[in-house]
């Protein structure tokens, strides 16, 4: 037996399902799950001494590749002064501004500890700004687990098969309305059916949890036009895609203005960071500026400020996230010829450094319905294929995969080799 499954059985009696979040524990392709040991640069080691050319990258936040020098020198220099204060740090202001000089519709920021925090919190801020309940959310998209955001969501809870979950009382789901991603005039139809009722509308701009779907063009402006035209906050969760499609994010690459934005992940360099700001006038309704609450004991940690802006600071470089893009093109195209040679219905999307891959007989990939009627089997088996082969992608057909600027040509020399076997044999 290797040291993860004993790992895992013995997990399994004290911690629910073996995991703290529940896509880590393979329920969507089978098998035992990798326990890690120690991750650097684009691999991580599992505890049985195996290296992997690792395509989750924590789940989005290692943009930089892991274990970054800079970051990791930034983690241990705060430490030494103390991890928690609980008091207001000059790092709070440093970070606060260069979050909102890099996504120059956030006038003012709030940092909590995860994106789930972060969402939640902003659809609280857009409910008691307008002082309506409803909020229009999209099928398959995934904001974290509060109440009302748990209803028709993707990642593990589609993984799973529940993506509404139990626990979540029907008069909280209730105020919860869910449109069509791609497809405005479902959203149209909600608003038009609850007339000055609709608080918020909140969509992930490049959807990253039902695999990879970016918006198609005049999606994210027709949005921006029915919240202008039916005073409805537009929230963009940029939780996963914030600064991973572009130091400004997709509202800069799409040109699109959100009046909230989420962000976590790589705003956090791999600690535990989310955030959510906006325009000036809806933020000050948060407290104490104004009535809305929210709050957090470790928000704005020193520590994790010190990461965070290391991680922010790498964006900066020129030209930085070019190779990132690159790369990533690289990949699909060549994963794309090996899937043709083989003759394997495939398709895939991709935006800046993350991607999607699709077993489909459909050419593009734009809609939801197209993506649960993708080939779930087949993707089992190329993922436990390119697991084999040392090569880690997401262990689910619903989630993005993302390129880190530790890649390079040995890795993708490394991942295409394995790919053409995999394929060669499904
Ligand atoms: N929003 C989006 C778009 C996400 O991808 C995620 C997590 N994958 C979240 C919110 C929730 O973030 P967290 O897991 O940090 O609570």
């Amino acid at each position: 037996m290797s040291k993860s499954e004993e790992l895992f059985n013995q997990a399994k009696e004290v911690i629910p399902g073996a995991v703290n979040s529940p896509v880590r524990a393979f329920n969507g392709v089978g098998g035992t799950p990798v326990f890690v040991e120690k991750a650097n640069g684009a691999y991580f080691t599992d505890v049985d001494g195996k290296d992997y050319v690792d395509y989750v990258g924590s789940w989005g936040p290692m943009i930089h590749g892991h274990n970054h020098s800079a970051i990791r020198e930034a983690v241990v220099k705060a430490s030494l002064n103390g991890l928690s204060f609980g008091a207001p740090t000059e790092i709070e202001l440093v970070m606060a501004r260069k979050v909102c000089e890099m996504i120059p519709s956030m006038d003012q920021v709030r940092m909590v500890s995860s994106g789930t925090e972060a969402t939640m919190s902003a659809i609280r801020l857009a409910r008691g700004y307008t002082g309506k309940d409803k909020l229009i959310k999209f099928e398959g998209c995934y904001h974290g687990h509060a109440d009302c955001l748990l209803v028709k969501a993707g990642s593990g809870a589609l993984t799973l098969g529940e993506p509404t979950s139990p626990g979540v009382p029907a008069d909280f789901a209730k105020h919860t309305l869910t449109a069509e991603f791609n497809n405005l005039d479902s959203v149209r139809e909600l608003l038009e059916a609850n007339p000055n009722d609709v608080a918020t509308i909140i969509v992930e701009p490049i959807a990253g949890n039902m695999n990879c779907i970016p918006p198609v063009a005049g999606f994210l402006e027709g949005l921006r036009t029915l919240c202008d035209e039916h005073g409805a906050v537009l929230i963009f969760d940029e939780v996963m895609c914030g600064f991973r499609v572009g130091p400004g994010s997709a509202q800069a690459l799409y040109n699109v203005e959100p009046d909230l934005t989420t962000l976590g992940k790589i705003l956090g360099g791999g600690m535990p960071v989310g955030a959510f700001g906006g325009k000036k006038a809806i933020m000050q309704h948060l407290a104490p500026a104004g009535p809305v609450y929210q709050a957090g004991t470790l928000s704005g940690n020193p520590i994790a400020m010190n990461a965070g802006l290391a991680s922010l600071n790498l964006l900066a470089i020129q030209n930085y996230l070019k190779p990132l893009y690159d790369y990533t093109e690289r990949l699909v195209r060549g994963l794309q010829e090996l899937a043709d040679k083989h003759k394997v219905p495939f398709t895939t999307n991709h935006v800046g450094s993350m991607f999607g891959l699709f077993f489909t007989e459909e050419k593009q990939v734009t809609r939801f319905s197209q993506v649960v009627n993708s080939n779930q089997e087949r993707f089992k088996q190329f993922f436990h294929g390119m697991l084999n082969a040392g090569i880690y992608l997401a262990p689910s057909a619903f989630e993005a995969g993302f390129v880190s600027a530790a890649h390079d040509d040995d890795t993708l020399e490394k991942t295409l080799t394995a790919a053409d076997s995999v394929f060669s044999e499904l």
